[in-house]
């Protein structure tokens, strides 16, 4: 906050959007206090709008024209009376602009005077200060003066390999390796180019680049009467391309004196700067060393494991700092109970390095009750993962008495949490929390390209209890559409005139599924308490039932067990001991149709922005030639044209924005 309200905020107002947003509500309604939000064309039916008291339009998707936009943002707080405004975690939390121009506007800025924003907003000038303060560095250089030439030098000075970072860096941009004097001047220019891009300023410094590190970092709180603490340290050495995947508390290994001397650094690093409210500092450990990385001048995305361990509410910590109150604990007043870990559940594809997906997510299911769970998040089934923010779907976070109960809690949270419609980390989530290097807190920055082949197994063929699984669901929802034709008596419903469904005693039906290439052929005899399938392996007695939600209690072979299956189109999603498969349903009667429906349209393959037009109406084509590209996620599709034809109509302009499937130009035979 820029200067304490020194009376109490009646009305916050959330600069922020997803589940931070929720997350700051929640507590801010607990308090008592009204909540505005803050909405993006995109997000009007969003979560964080539903869960508000009042919700006030800014803008446009893209964020530089909504989230981003300081001067929308300030005309909801007046409009709607709000008398402070938290700004959550990336858009306009490090920005001390905004900082100051809430302070012009009288309204409170729940976070640091701009001053501290600014302080520790360039890396180097941040790191030249804690240099005065004595809080120990990386060996390194972070001077002002850029000549490549001296820079080339302050790197051999310093050792290879080394590190090379924008000082306004953030987000792992920027950031380049380098291994060897060779390849210094091109990383140079690398990074340069990165940082004026992702920054707009592409000033650098030089760190010893340390090879199995870990980040360590401290959650530091300060009120405005000079009084300052720490609430103890986070490992989030679980990293790919230097961005966090889990995080934990406390760090394990971390002694008391240890502890103790890193929280007291972390303060004097706040101290340094005059910083009021939440900070973390960042520090990267080796050995016996720790060295002050960065420091980030907000809430963090993993607080939710520092108030799991301190049983303290962090959000309302900062709200009441900003009411101009002292620090709710002192120091020795702060309790360290248990473990606790989070993952960062992502609309990713690992098994296409991690491109970020787009889409709607048809059926989601989080762990808000499995034993030891917290689940932060911003969606609900059925909202749409846009390409305009950040693709996280929730964070789930479980504690334990110790770590090996937070990891077993995790485990099950993971088990218990399933995503239809887009592809999401799910799976290489549990694939760390399940490994023995992780269990035996082998951490370093590298764990995860170290144990790679591991943590991305390529999908598991469907074994019989999959598919029979499949095919127990799929003969129900056939029985139960049957039933409703019948009572409906729909003479013309095809399943009315199945007779193959009829549940005699030695009637049978053929399934076939598709597991990618592989084809497996089902036959179904009708049993009068079920079925006997005749599986790849041999046949299985299958009973059970499926309810509207296609959650599944079943026995196979005798063996009772729960499952879900998620159906969507032909494609199918099997739940079951905690694992997911997908088998797609060969359905005859549906194959004429699909010939018939969507086969020679032209659609969008995803969500997105159309960028290119390559063809105008009444222009001939040849197959193969390029028609529209549509822009997802800073990934280009092409639509090419599937045969010779005339375009008869175009659907869309450049620019754009598209849902998946939508039909994108008429093609016609000439
Ligand atoms: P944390 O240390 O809290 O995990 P991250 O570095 O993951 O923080 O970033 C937190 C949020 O801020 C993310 O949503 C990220 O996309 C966003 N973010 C990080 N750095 C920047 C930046 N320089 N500009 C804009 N957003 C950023
Ligand atoms: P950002 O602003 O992107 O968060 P940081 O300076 O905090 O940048 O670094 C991000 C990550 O990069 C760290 O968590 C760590 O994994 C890695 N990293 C940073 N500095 C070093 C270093 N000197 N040696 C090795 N790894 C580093
Ligand atoms: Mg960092």
């Amino acid at each position: 906050m820029n200067r304490p309200a020194n009376r109490p905020i009646r009305t916050l107002l959330v600069a922020n959007r997803g589940e931070i947003a929720v997350r700051v509500m929640r507590t801010a309604k607990n308090m008592g206090l009204r909540t505005v939000a803050v909405y993006s064309q995109a997000d009007a039916n969003a979560l964080h709008v539903a869960v508000a008291d009042e919700a006030y339009p800014i803008g446009p998707a893209p964020a530089r024209e909504s989230y981003l936009k300081i001067d929308a943002i300030l005309e909801a707080a007046r409009r709607s009376g709000a008398d402070a405004i938290h700004p959550g975690y990336g858009f306009l939390s490090e920005n001390a602009d905004f900082a100051e121009a809430c302070e012009k506007a009288g309204i409170v800025f729940v976070g640091p005077p701009a001053s501290a924003i600014r302080a520790m907003g360039s890396k180097s000038a941040a790191k030249a200060l804690m240099e005065t303060a004595g809080v120990p560095l990386v060996p390194g250089y972070h001077g002002a003066d850029q000549d490549e030439a001296l820079l080339a030098r302050e790197a051999a000075r310093i050792g290879y390999p080394v590190l090379i970072k924008a000082s306004a860096g953030g987000g792992g941009k920027g950031m380049k390796v380098v291994e060897a004097a060779a390849a210094f001047t091109e990383a140079l220019a690398s990074a340069k180019r990165e940082a004026k891009s992702a920054f707009g300023d592409d000033r650098v410094l030089i760190e010893k680049y340390l090879t199995r590190p870990r980040h360590i970092e401290v959650q530091v709180f300060a009120d405005s009467h000079g009084e300052g603490v720490y609430l103890y340290e986070r490992d989030c050495s679980i990293q790919r391309r230097h961005q966090k995947v889990v995080e934990e508390a406390p760090a394990p290994g971390m002694t008391a004196e240890r502890r103790a001397e890193m929280g007291r650094a972390a303060v004097e690093a706040a101290k340094a700067v005059g910083y009021v409210g939440a900070g973390t500092v960042e520090f990267i450990a080796e050995g016996d060393g720790f060295y002050f990385m960065e420091m980030n001048t907000r809430l963090q995305v993993e607080h939710p494991v520092t108030e799991a361990i301190t049983g303290q509410d962090l959000v309302e910590w900062q709200i009441r700092v900003a009411e101009g109150e002292k620090l709710p604990l002192s120091q020795g007043e702060i309790p360290l109970r248990g473990h606790a870990i989070e993952v960062r559940l992502y609309a990713e594809d690992p098994q296409k390095d991690f491109l970020p997906q787009v889409g709607r997510l048809e059926h989601l299911a989080l762990p808000f009750a499995a034993p030891g769970a917290r689940v932060d998040t911003g969606v609900r089934a059925g909202d749409t993962v846009s390409v305009h923010y950040d693709p996280m779907i929730a964070k789930i976070i479980a504690a334990g008495a110790d770590r090996a109960e937070a990891i077993a809690r995790l485990e099950t949270a993971l088990a218990m949490t399933e995503v239809v419609g887009l592809s999401t980390n799910r799976a290489f989530l549990k694939a760390i929390a399940s490994h023995p290097a992780f269990a035996a807190a082998d951490l370093d920055t590298s764990f995860i390209a170290r144990h790679q082949a591991d943590l991305l197994p390529p999908p598991a063929p469907v074994d019989d209890a999959v598919v029979a699984l499949a095919a127990l669901f799929v003969l129900k929802e056939e029985a139960r559409q049957s039933a409703e034709a019948v009572d409906g008596a729909d003479p013309f419903s095809p399943w009315g005139r199945a007779p193959g469904w009829r549940l005699n005693r030695d009637a049978h039906v053929d399934l076939t599924f598709a597991d990618r290439e592989r084809r497996i052929a089902v036959r179904a005899h009708f049993r009068p308490a079920g079925f006997v399938l005749d599986l790849p392996g041999g046949p299985m007695t299958v009973e059970g039932e499926a309810n509207g939600e296609g959650a599944i209690r079943a026995r196979l072979d005798g063996v009772a067990l729960s499952a879900r299956v998620v159906r969507s189109g032909a494609h199918l999603t099997v739940f079951v001991r905690g694992g997911e498969y997908g088998v797609e349903f060969v359905d005859p009667r549906l194959a004429s149709q699909a010939a018939t429906g969507t086969a020679g349209r032209l659609v969008a393959p995803m969500p997105g922005t159309i960028i290119r037009i390559a063809v105008s109406e009444g222009e001939e084509v040849a197959k193969g030639a390029a028609l529209v590209v549509v822009e997802a996620m800073k990934m280009e599709h092409t639509v090419a044209a599937p045969r010779d034809g005339r375009v008869k109509a175009l659907k869309f302009a450049v620019g754009d924005l598209v849902d998946e499937g939508a039909e994108l130009l008429v093609l016609e035979d000439m």
